[in-house]
């Protein structure tokens, strides 16, 4: 099945490191973009009739920074738009200080199964030097309104490599986020964007040593406290890894709609007008706002269907690529994997093929031998 992904670009504000597209101050485009995602689910519903959704996620931007009860109908009119199976994950992204319990509430009595929260740093100061809009007792209050509307499936993003972190730092972020007992915890290392406000400024960041600690110590931290790291950067409690996301590292078919939005079907990419002006005038005049469509050649669909996996801890079905590809995966990366394995950074076992433990800290360099 595949899953459909709806790209909400508004935010109270912009974070310091951030460069999503996403927009703060524009307010006025919100009506006119909820009409024109409904305009484009209508066109690709029609265009694409035979397809069965059974993930649903709204990222953004913030999601939550749209009233609940727009996100509630939207919902409502997806489920008649498009086919969703009867189980779908509905996941929708959410900050502190866009959303309350009656807001949870709203989303919950609609079917939203999963939120994702950002949390990025329990320290403050930190968080205030992020940009974020909220301190860690706002987060508490938010997560604790959740919980009391009933989500049991609640994710919490986390932060690492920030400027001036110590590895103390990070410890006391990770303890502090485990004090929630969520049921996914995905942790992403800052990289500084051009163009956002970070790049001007002289930062002390933590050097690589430092950063490859952090990582190895959220590994240790998160799967002695039950969490199974599925993917470099995500882990999870049992049974409640991310459906949706596991469809992108598993190379699905997946939709995306809305300003920006990237989707993947049938071997073809295609991405959206990013602007919200574009994106609005486009849909409103033939349904569609899709800026660029690529044909996704052979190699790519093999590179991207072993880089991709090899994020995941599971790995890759060595007959899978077979049947995917007509071709055995040592036809096309023996070099590559002759290579790993032998340097002990790929494990063969069980018809798959996975990064070993020392393979996921150097994850970086061995994937893109693969591209
Ligand atoms: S809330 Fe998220 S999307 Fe919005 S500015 Fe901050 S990091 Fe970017």
């Amino acid at each position: 099945m595949t899953g459909l992904y709806v790209h909400i670009p508004f935010c109270k504000s912009k974070c310091h490191y951030c460069d999503f597209n996403s927009f703060a101050n524009c307010d006025e485009h919100i009506p006119p973009y909820f009409s024109a995602l409904l305009k484009e689910a209508e066109a690709f519903a029609k265009r694409e009739n035979e397809m069965v959704f059974d993930t649903l996620y709204f990222g953004g931007g913030t999601p939550s920074y749209v009233k609940a009860d727009l996100l509630a109908k939207t919902i409502e009119r997806f489920r008649l738009i498009f086919d969703l199976a009867k189980n779908t994950e509905v996941t929708v992204e959410c900050n502190p200080g866009t959303i309350d319990f009656t807001g949870f509430k709203t989303l919950k009595d609609i079917g939203v199964s999963r939120l994702s929260m950002g949390l990025q740093s329990a320290d403050d100061k930190m968080l205030k030097r992020l940009g974020r809009i909220h301190t860690f007792e706002e987060f508490k209050k938010c997560f604790f309104s959740a919980r009391d509307a009933g989500f049991d499936n609640i994710s919490l993003d986390l932060m690492y490599g920030l400027p001036d972190m110590t590895m103390n730092d990070w410890e006391y972020s990770l303890e502090k986020a485990m004090g929630f007992d969520p049921e996914h915890i995905s942790t992403y290392a800052l990289k500084i964007e051009e163009g956002t406000p970070f790049s001007n400024m002289s930062l002390n960041l933590p050097d690589d040593d430092l950063f490859a600690d952090m990582y190895e110590k959220s590994v240790e931290i998160l799967e002695n406290s039950g969490y199974n790291r599925y993917e470099i950067s995500n882990f999870a409690k049992p049974g409640c890894e991310s459906r949706h996301n596991l469809k992108y590292w598993h190379c699905d078919d997946f939709l995306g709609i809305g300003a920006g939005a990237y989707s993947c079907l049938k071997g073809k990419r295609f991405s959206n007008y990013s602007a919200l002006a574009d994106y609005i005038s486009s849909v409103s005049k033939s349904g569609f706002a899709i800026s660029e469509t690529t044909e996704i050649s052979d190699f790519e669909k093999m590179s991207e269907f072993v880089f991709l996996g090899l994020r995941c801890t599971k790995g890759i079905s060595l007959s899978e690529f077979e049947i995917r590809f007509g071709k055995s995966i040592n036809e096309v990366f023996g070099p590559q994997i002759k290579k790993y394995y032998n340097l002990g950074f790929m494990v063969h076992k069980n018809n798959h093929l996975r990064l070993s433990d020392k393979g996921f800290f150097v994850s970086n360099i061995i994937l893109a031998d693969f591209v």
